[in-house]
């Protein structure tokens, strides 16, 4: 047997004497929880993470990448680390691998490592941290891990992961559009038939498209005077009363969900080394993602950060309401050869972009439903006008991953 042994052998092992006075702790600490009031419970739920399950979680990472390399989960077996920690731990396959990884990586990793095992770090800190050493290399992450570290102890994790993803977007900005493409493309949504008076919704989308439903929601999840509906009902309610209202007025002048997107004017310019663009209430879009709303800012408000606001307020300007109007008298869809998108789903695209020169007139626009205008910046097709005939070419070569995966 792999980790049990022999039970005469393991009864006098120092883990075995380990495992005996941590069983012991728990148990004090379980009545203490039972018992504590007021200030005294609180502090004891920061030091039973602190204390307990974060270096807790430090220690089993290590001895899961021990037990990796060991090759010892075959006796058992199991035919890899992972398969054996579902079976043994009771773990999912994904708060498996995530474990797995997370050994790996805090390996090269050792302040990381340091302060896990101290408690000064989370386990969703590090998670996070795994993460994007798996994306980038550890090598990367180490050139900036003091300061990482530094970020991670004075945030929640939600916050320390949008530091991660610009951190990955300055380090490699085709790798994090390659993640953003790979999200999307995953997208789905399944809307079933009534069964039994009940619709059954599912879906995935990348994280523009959910902040832009979240956003849209928002406006209608208000609670009313004495309501009892659960959370999960108002917003159930929201996304029908959204729809409701939506269906009313179909013209495109109409009210339009409005994302907010904080960017920098280096991300706008897509200079090298650019952090990403900020959705407001979490994630990051890559810096084609904000260039492309940068188009036509009629769907969306992009905001710098204190000073560059002025600057970008004035830069990505909607189109005038005026231009807008002869746009769409001119193209009356949208113009991808093949496609005939109805004008609610267009957007202008500038063709030589306003941040290169581009003039935001009628002859530098060209109206493109949302998923071509997409192609155009995320894509990274071509699109352009030759002797009055719109012409769309896919890209030379698509920006590949960087290789980093494992090292
Ligand atoms: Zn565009
Ligand atoms: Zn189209």
């Amino acid at each position: 047997m792999a980790a049990a042994g022999s039970m005469i052998e393991l009864r006098t092992s120092p883990a075995q004497r380990a495992a005996n006075e941590l069983q012991a702790a728990v148990k004090r600490v379980l009545a203490c929880a039972q018992e504590a009031e007021g200030a005294e419970l609180g502090e004891l739920l920061i030091q039973i993470r602190e204390t307990g399950i974060d270096p807790l979680e430090a220690a089993f990472a290590t001895g899961v990448r021990r037990f990796d390399k060991s090759g010892e989960y075959a006796a058992d077996g199991a035919l890899s680390v992972t398969a054996w920690l579902k079976w043994k731990c009771k773990l999912s396959g994904s708060a498996a691998a995530e474990r797995v990884e997370i050994g790996k990586q805090l390996e090269r990793l050792p302040k990381t490592e340091a302060a896990f095992a101290r408690g000064d770090l989370g386990y969703q800190h590090v998670a996070v941290m795994a993460r994007t050493a798996e994306n980038l290399g550890a090598a990367a992450v180490r050139s900036e891990e003091s300061s990482l570290l530094r970020a991670a102890q004075s945030m929640d994790p939600g916050q320390f992961t949008t530091v991660a993803k610009n951190f990955e977007h300055r380090v490699d900005a085709a790798g994090a559009l390659a993640e953003a493409n790979r999200a999307y493309e995953r997208r789905y949504l399944h809307i079933s038939e009534p069964q039994a008076g009940i619709v059954r919704i599912d879906g995935l989308l990348d994280s523009e498209g959910g902040a832009t439903v979240r956003a849209r929601l928002a406006g209608f999840m208000k609670p009313i005077k004495d309501d009892r509906r659960t959370f999960g009902q108002r917003c159930a309610d929201a996304l029908v009363e959204c729809c409701r209202q939506a269906s009313g007025k179909r013209d495109s002048s109409g009210p339009r969900p409005q994302l907010i997107i904080r960017a920098s004017l280096d991300t706008l310019a897509g200079i090298p080394g650019a952090p990403a663009g900020e959705l407001e209430g979490g994630g990051t879009v890559p810096a084609e993602t904000v260039q492309r709303h940068a188009c036509d800012s009629a769907l969306v408000r992009l905001t710098g950060r204190n000073e560059l606001d002025q600057e970008l307020n004035q830069a990505g300007r909607t189109l005038p309401a005026s231009t807008r109007r002869a746009l769409e008298a001119r193209d009356r869809h949208c113009v991808w050869p093949g496609c005939a998108r109805p004008l609610v789903w267009c957007d202008g695209h500038h063709l030589v972009w306003w941040t290169k020169g581009g003039e935001t007139s009628l002859p530098n626009l060209a109206l493109l439903c949302r998923p071509h205008h997409r192609l155009v910046h995320e894509g990274g097709w071509s699109f352009r006008r030759e002797s009055n005939q719109w012409r769309a070419a896919p890209p030379d070569e698509i920006p590949a991953r960087r290789i980093t995966r494992r090292e």
